[in-house]
């Protein structure tokens, strides 16, 4: 990420992405299933107003995906890894423009917990562009590797296995299949190990 931040200045640039923007959080965003993990303890863990004005926001959301036909679009097409269909359901997704229910303030109420492929998410171009993105008109940073990518890989030995990620939105709704299908635990530096390797090839 810093590489490529580097380089966005050097070819005269400016990252546009400003705290009080949330223009990008209305995206179908991919979770790895640690980052799941992990976000479902933060929710849990939150004082219980919060945790109720997070949960309702997430239903709301949710009733509207499954109102509108999109959830079980997306569930088929996850279970088909149908990357095309996923991309283009992400579309239909950002047209409902439905704010990330961690979205509070146009900024993230999670901001140093937020998932990686919302941190990869930056660009150079017009903030007022990402509210409806057009690749003509939105310049994305590209980085050199997307660090999210092989974390949907990390839980597969195959490192061509892609084991899928979940759109945030269904984070709540599918708590007790995330909590189930956790990788077998394995030593600390076979994961270091094996994240490291994937960065590298
Ligand atoms: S987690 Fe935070 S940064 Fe990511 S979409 Fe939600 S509000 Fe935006």
């Amino acid at each position: 990420m810093e590489i490529a931040i580097v380089e966005v200045s050097e070819n005269g640039k400016r990252i546009s992405c400003r705290s009080g923007c949330g223009a990008c959080c209305s995206q179908l965003v991919p979770v790895s299933k640690a980052e799941a993990t992990t976000l479902l303890d933060l929710v849990e863990s939150m004082p219980d107003e919060r945790q109720a004005e997070v949960r309702s926001r997430f239903a709301k959301s949710m009733a509207v995906l499954d109102e509108t036909g999109l959830l079980g679009e997306l569930d088929k097409a996850a279970l088909a890894h149908d990357k095309e269909r996923i991309k283009a359901i992400g579309l239909a997704y950002f047209e409902l423009n439905l704010p990330c229910p961690f979205l509070q303030n146009q900024s993230c109420s999670i901001h140093p917990h937020r998932p990686l492929s919302c941190r990869e998410f930056l660009v150079v171009s017009d903030p007022a562009y990402c509210a409806k993105p057009d690749p003509a008109v939105v310049e994305n940073v590209v980085l050199p590797k997307r660090v999210s990518s092989i974390l949907y890989t990390l839980s597969s030995k195959d490192p061509d296995m892609d084991a899928g990620f979940i759109p945030l939105v269904k984070l709540l709704a599918d708590a007790a299949s995330i909590r189930i299908g956790q990788p077998t635990p394995a030593p600390a530096m076979e994961w270091v190990n094996r994240f490291l390797q994937r960065l590298s090839s």
